[in-house]
């Protein structure tokens, strides 16, 4: 599903290279659930984000679903991502001035799915997440366990083949986050759905089936848990 080869990323400031990540390699299947830790500062997030296509390497090949994502242009990366990726964010990033319902509707409205479709997806995605009775409220109205519901349910609305998260319970209390590390287990195990998480905590890595150890932009270690 996902193949990076020799993936390099730095930043230029005034002629001089500073590396965020160098020599990544690595491939990852279908169906996996893969945690990324290491120090902060590591290029993580960096990581994460050129395999949602937030972010372009500086060299290397990314082929992502058969397609080679660095030769694809603006319109068809957009496409390739509305089409496979959902993407979790710590701070949830939800829209303030939306509803619930409109936040899980957004993806939908893009992908022109059709009234009656929307209707239906968002409504189990609703009633599967115990959150019927928030559809109305705006983000700020809930819980931050609440919201990052509502935020997986707006990266699973357009039924992507993978989920990318960014710290997913970064700022959850311990009860919320492992309601949420549950689910991703459960979205994993049950619907094949493939999971990569950047997590700073040994036990949310433990939901997973391999973990990436990440330091100053290299990967130090490939373990399967
Ligand atoms: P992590 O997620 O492991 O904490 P990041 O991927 O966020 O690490 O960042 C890795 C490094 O890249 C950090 O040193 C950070 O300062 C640097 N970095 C990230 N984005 C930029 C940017 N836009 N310009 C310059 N440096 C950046
Ligand atoms: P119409 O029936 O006029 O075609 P829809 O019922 O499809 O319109 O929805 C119009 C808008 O109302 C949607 O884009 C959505 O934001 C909102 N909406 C639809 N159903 C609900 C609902 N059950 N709860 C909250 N908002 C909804």
């Amino acid at each position: 599903m996902i193949e990076l080869k020799n993936i390099e990323k730095y930043y230029a400031t005034k002629g001089v290279k500073h590396y965020v990540l160098r020599h990544v390699s690595t491939s990852i299947k279908q169906g996996e659930f893969v945690s990324i830790m290491g120090p902060s500062g590591a290029g993580k997030s960096t990581l994460l984000n050129i395999l949602g296509m937030l972010e372009e390497p500086t060299y290397g090949s990314y082929e992502f679903m058969g397609e080679d994502v660095t030769t694809l242009n603006e319109r068809k990366r957009i496409e390739l991502y509305r089409n496979h990726i959902g993407f979790v964010f710590q701070a949830y990033h939800l829209i303030d001035e939306m509803t619930v319902y409109e936040n899980i509707e957004a993806p939908l409205l893009y992908k022109k799915i059709g009234g009656s479709e929307r209707k239906s997806r968002i409504a189990d995605l609703l009633d599967r997440f115990n959150i019927v009775a928030k559809k109305d409220l705006f983000p700020n109205q809930l819980s931050g366990g609440q919201q990052q519901l509502v935020g997986i349910a707006r990266a699973l609305a357009a039924q992507p083949s993978i989920i990318l998260a960014d710290e997913p319970t970064g700022n959850l209390q311990s009860a919320q986050a492992e309601e949420i590390m549950n689910l991703f287990q459960k979205l994993n195990k049950e619907e094949g759905i493939t999971i990569i998480q950047v997590t700073h905590s040994e036990k949310n890595a433990q939901y997973g089936n391999r973990i990436l150890h990440i330091a100053d932009g290299v990967i130090k270690e490939d373990l399967v848990v």
